[in-house]
């Protein structure tokens, strides 16, 4: 080959998009969405029968059963998240339908929420963490990973309805921005991020650490908007504590509202010139619950039990290890449920295969990608 021809080839491989030739995809992007406590029963099911005709849990079932009970359990959970059994179902994947063989769930021993979101964002478990206390993590999230590295650096940000994400995600040692708990946008440089400010004043108060979701849904969609973050992290959290608080009516309803706010979230990013068609939408959950309607407000397990002093229940609360996932975008297959077992320690590393990134290289302690949903 003559060199005129040669440099008129290499010409045109430059020239070519860079997912043809196998190079990173430099434009890709990712907001991880949880759901705290949402167990795949009902991402899969729908709502549960025996928990709305259970007086202890429901105070208005016909109420209840009107708004989401269908016979179908095709039906009944599209009628619980339109978003995820349409957009996703038929665009992207979901994993955890444990009646139709795909098995997801926690590695670590506990089955509550710090240890869950340590091994969703670190993609290992750590022993050490045993609490859902307000400890510095010691272990460096993706989210730290991909903040340190050219082309996400100040492009990385975190929103979360509970207030020890700050900690999970040590802010401290990572200066990622992270949003949680009470806290307020500061600076509020928008009129919307300032008035999400006035309404988290406004708000009811529910629980002592968690503020109601809509809060940091808004204050995640206004720096969507104005800061064009690549890589966004969202946990809402009003489903585990309605759970907790023995309402099925509102953990239901918290859940249903969750996607509708993912519903809009996925239409503005495909609304966006800078998002669309290059965006990853991943969402899971911390842990699951229990699986009888004694067992289904709390998340424990033996070991958690034995820790805790919990004489009445030294099981813990079965089931609650089990999880779920969902994912949409350019990246991502699509096709609905994928069967197969999976480990909530494998997010973090689908998370970055999803922006084209090796994780074996950025992440080498990390468990592997979840490779069946990804293209
Ligand atoms: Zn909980």
């Amino acid at each position: 080959m003559t060199a005129p021809k040669l440099r008129l080839v290499v010409l045109a491989v430059l020239l070519l998009p860079c997912h043809s030739v196998g190079a990173a995809d430099t434009s890709a992007n990712l907001v991880l969405v949880t759901m705290d406590g949402v167990r795949w029963q009902e991402v899969f099911g729908g709502v549960d029968v025996d928990l709305i005709e259970d007086e202890r849990y429901t105070r208005n079932p016909e109420l209840l059963k009107k708004a989401y009970w269908r016979e179908q359990r095709t039906e009944r959970r599209k009628q619980l998240f339109p978003f995820l059994w349409s957009v996703i179902a038929a665009q992207g994947v979901l994993v955890g339908d444990r009646v139709q063989e795909s098995y997801m769930e926690v590695r670590n021993r506990w089955w509550f929420s710090y240890p869950g979101y340590n091994e969703i964002l670190t993609g290992k478990v750590d022993r050490a963490i045993d609490s859902n206390d307000k400890n510095w993590n010691p272990n460096v999230t993706f989210l730290e990973v991909l903040n340190r590295m050219e082309g996400f650096k100040n492009r990385v940000l975190a929103f979360g309805s509970w207030d020890v994400f700050p900690y999970i995600i040590n802010t401290q040692r990572s200066g990622l921005p992270v949003n949680a708990g009470f806290t307020l946008a500061t600076p509020a440089a928008t009129e919307e991020s300032r008035w999400l400010n006035e309404l988290s004043a406004e708000a009811p108060r529910l629980w002592p650490t968690v503020r109601v979701d809509f809060i940091t849904n808004g204050y995640a969609m206004e720096a969507l908007k104005h800061q064009l973050p690549r890589v966004t992290y969202i946990a809402y959290g009003e489903t585990d504590d309605f759970a907790h608080d023995g309402s099925y009516d509102r953990y239901i309803d918290a859940a249903h509202r969750t996607d509708l706010m993912l519903s809009k979230l996925w239409t503005w990013l495909q609304s966006s010139p800078f998002y669309r068609g290059r965006t990853t939408l991943i969402i899971s959950t911390d842990h699951g619950r229990g699986n009888t309607p004694d067992g289904w407000a709390h998340h424990f397990s033996g070991a958690s039990a034995a820790k805790l002093g919990v004489k009445d229940a030294p099981n813990g609360a079965p089931g609650s290890n089990q999880i779920w996932l969902a994912a949409i975008g350019p990246h991502i297959q699509s096709g609905g449920l994928v069967k197969g077992h999976w480990k909530q320690s494998q997010i973090a590393a689908t998370a970055l295969a999803s922006l084209q990134l090796d994780p074996a290289k950025l992440m080498p302690q990390a468990d592997k990608a979840m490779e069946e949903l990804l293209r």
